[in-house]
C-alpha cells in the first residue's frame, strides 16, 4: 500500500520559486540564458520558474539522464538519454533540476557541459538532500534542503506515477 504525507504544500514552493526567479533575473540582467531541465522530473518547476524570470534573452532546452531504474534507490551509473537540440557555446547555462541527493547525477552533468563551452553553468535545485552528498557540487540556487527520505508530486516520481501532485510528499510504501 503506498501512502503520501504532504511535506511541502503549494504556497510555500510557489514563494521560493518566485524568489529564485526575480534573483535569476537580477543576476542575468542583459544576457543570454539557456534554462536545461533535467526530464522528466524538473518539467512542472522548469515551467513554474521561467515565468517567473524577467527575461528577453531566455531560451529552454531539456536533457534526459537517468541514474535511477524506476525504483527508489540510485544506481549511480548516469546514463544521456537524450541529449541538447542547440548548441550552448557562449551562452549563460542554468541547469534546472528537481531533486539533488547524492550528486552524482549533476557531477556528471556540469563536468559533460563544460565541454561545450559555455559562458557559465550555474545549478538550480528544487531540493536538496542535503546527507546523502557524495561528491561535492556548488549549487547556487537552491528551493528547499529536505530530509532523507523518498518524495514525490510536483514532477518527480515513483515508477513514473505522483508527478502531478500539485505538492510535495513523502511516499510511505507498506508491505501487505
Ligand atoms: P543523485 O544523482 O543526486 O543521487 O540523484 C538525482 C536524481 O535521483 C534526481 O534527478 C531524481 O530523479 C532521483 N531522486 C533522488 N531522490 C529522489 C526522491 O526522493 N524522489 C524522487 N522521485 N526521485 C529522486
Amino acid at each position: 500500500m503506498e501512502i503520501v504525507h504532504q511535506l511541502i504544500p503549494i504556497e510555500k514552493i510557489e514563494e521560493r520559486v518566485s524568489d529564485i526567479g526575480r534573483r535569476i533575473s537580477e543576476d542575468y540582467k542583459g544576457k543570454e540564458i539557456v534554462l536545461i531541465g533535467i526530464l522528466k522530473g524538473a518539467v512542472i518547476f522548469l515551467a513554474d520558474l521561467m515565468r517567473k524570470i524577467d527575461s528577453n534573452q531566455l531560451t529552454v532546452d531539456f536533457m534526459g539522464l537517468s541514474s535511477y531504474e524506476g525504483g527508489t534507490r540510485s544506481t549511480g551509473v548516469v546514463k544521456i538519454t537524450s541529449d541538447l537540440k542547440r548548441s550552448i557555446e557562449g551562452i549563460h547555462v542554468i541547469i534546472v533540476e528537481d531533486i539533488i541527493d547524492t550528486g552524482l547525477t549533476l557531477n556528471f552533468l556540469t563536468q559533460n557541459l563544460a565541454l561545450k563551452n559555455p559562458a557559465s553553468i550555474e545549478i538550480c535545485t528544487l531540493l536538496e538532500k542535503p546527507s546523502n552528498i557524495q561528491k561535492p557540487i556548488s549549487v547556487k540556487y537552491k528551493c528547499f534542503e529536505i530530509p532523507d527520505k523518498f518524495v514525490i508530486g510536483y514532477g518527480l516520481d515513483y515508477e513514473g506515477r505522483y508527478r502531478n501532485l500539485p505538492f510535495i510528499g513523502v511516499l510511505e510504501i507498506k508491505e501487505d
